[in-house]
């Protein structure tokens, strides 16, 4: 007789707890999503998605208006002096399109693999209550029993006592594709990786923007060169950066709002957009009750194979606040599946996680920080090489952005490294590989790179860093 198949109930459907589901299946468990929004989550249906889709519009829109530089002007019967402008209810409805189409291309995937859906809210039924024994899910009325269960119920934006989202003026970043119209004054409140990225998106499509930092730069959680280099971009196309300005209340103001900053300032726009955080999506989902204790911020402790402190329990993506990416999201939730379901398993390594801030120019990373290094924690060189000197960032008109590698002085190891480019998102394979192969400076040095490409200061950083071998 076969084995019983193993029982997997997984409460979420964004990419941590999708992803596992399409692991569990393969390994040939009966698995059940239960999830209230959608399939994809809120990565692909409010987050990630819908930003990068927006942000493929502003992009275009960045270029363009460096299109002057390289010979192109609006063509006479176009009238006006811009080359374009956005079409907003279009640009909206693009984006609400694309992130439901990929919904379903995720619904699509999960049905042609046997995995049953329940569209519902979940929560962990009281072992000690009426279902003692086995793990059990609650989804309204349905009860499913589980050998194991994965939570990735990710996070949804922080809030600031005395700004309010309304709605129309006041938003989250997840009420902004409800607009009818480009903010015409756009006040964005938050300069960490998503009021950054919203905040040039937005200046680049057309609105006026002033971004409050209450730190002394934007971004101050990224490379501080990188970080400085998108700061005097943002600055240099216009965006009024209010730095050391922490913002206190947002209100109504007629048809428009009013940013209280705590120094006594009031700063007026048309809308605001608070992008101050995510909080955990943990409350009344029975983990308590199930023997985990949250951590101060509401996050469910995990160690690095996904297991929470309750047997049988298992956690992946925002509602851990390991590190908020959908990739990591999505590899915590396959880690749980192959540890769960008895495959061999490598726990999860933070230090290899490549990953981008989407502004114009990305910044793209992997691996050791900056901040590691100037520290001392970690021993390593340093080998930083502007674009402006790459002979294919010159025809393009590309001026700002840098690589800059960190490597082992004494085995010449690739240790990580930053990207500051147009694309950076797509140059960084290269050190990923790199870092995660254990690859030298002097192999990434011997590796062809396309004359004239952005990957070329790659390889010119590497030999920059290599060693003059002794005799
Ligand atoms: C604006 C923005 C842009 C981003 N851009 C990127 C990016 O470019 N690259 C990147 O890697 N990451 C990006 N992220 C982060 C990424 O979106 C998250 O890390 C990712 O969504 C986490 O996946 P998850 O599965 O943990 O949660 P989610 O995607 O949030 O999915 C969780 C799902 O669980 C459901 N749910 C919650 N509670 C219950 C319940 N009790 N019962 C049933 N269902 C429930 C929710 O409705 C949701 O569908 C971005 C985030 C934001 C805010």
């Amino acid at each position: 007789m076969s084995e019983p198949r193993a029982r997997i109930v997984i409460i979420g459907g964004g990419p941590g707890g999708y992803e596992a589901a399409l692991v569990a299946a393969q390994l040939g468990a009966r698995v059940t999503v239960v999830d209230r929004d959608g399939l994809g989550g809120a990565c692909v249906l409010t987050d990630c998605v819908p930003s990068k889709t927006l942000i493929a519009t502003s992009g275009m829109m960045a270029a363009l208006d460096e299109a002057a530089a390289l010979g192109i002007r609006p063509s006479a019967s176009g009238g006006g002096t811009a080359l374009a402008t956005v079409d907003a209810p279009r640009l909206y409805a693009r984006v609400r399109a694309l992130a439901r189409a990929q919904s379903e291309d995720v619904t699509a995937r999960l049905a042609a693999e046997g995995i049953e859906v329940v569209s519902g809210t979940g929560r962990l039924a009281d072992r000690n209550g009426r279902l003692a024994g086995p793990l059990t899910v609650e989804a309204g009325d349905v009860l499913l029993s589980a050998d194991a269960v994965l939570v990735a119920t990710g996070a949804q934006p922080r809030l600031l006592p005395g700004a309010e989202p309304d709605g129309e003026r006041i938003l989250t970043f997840r009420q902004l594709y409800d607009l009818s119209e480009l903010p015409p004054e756009l006040i964005v409140v938050g300069s960490g990786v998503t009021g950054a990225e919203f905040a040039g998106a937005y200046q680049a499509l057309g609105s006026q923007v002033t971004l409050v930092s209450s730190r002394d730069r934007v971004l101050p959680q990224e490379d501080a060169d990188a970080a400085t280099v998108v700061e005097d971009v943002f600055r240099r196309r216009g965006m009024t950066v209010l730095s050391r300005s922490r913002a206190a209340a947002v209100k109504r103001d007629g048809d428009g709002v009013a940013v209280a900053l705590e120094d006594g300032r009031t700063v007026l726009g048309s809308h605001c957009l608070l992008a101050v955080g995510m909080v955990p999506n943990t409350d009344g989902l029975g983990v308590e009750e199930a023997g985990i204790t949250l951590d101060g911020r509401g996050f469910i402790p995990v160690d690095r194979v996904s297991r929470t402190h309750a047997p049988g329990v298992y956690a992946a993506g925002d509602c851990t606040g390991v590190q908020m990416l959908a990739s990591v999201a999505a590899m915590q939730g396959r880690i749980a599946m192959w540890h769960a379901l008895g495959e061999a398993v490598r726990p999860l390594n933070l230090s290899h996680v490549a990953a981008t801030v989407f502004t114009e120019p990305e910044i793209a990373m992997v691996g050791v920080t900056q901040r590691a290094v100037t520290s001392g924690e970690v021993d390593a060189v340093v080998g930083k090489l502007p674009l402006a000197t790459n002979a294919r960032a010159k025809m393009q008109g590309i001026r700002d952005g840098f690589v800059k590698l960190f490597a082992s002085p004494r085995s010449g190891r690739v240790l990580g490294g930053v990207v500051v480019a147009p694309r950076a998102s797509e140059l960084i394979l290269g050190v990923s590989l790199a870092v995660e192969q254990n690859l030298s400076v002097d192999q990434i040095a011997h590796t062809f790179a396309v004359y004239p490409s952005l990957s070329g200061s790659i390889t010119e950083a590497a030999r920059r860093l290599m060693q003059p071998q002794e005799n």
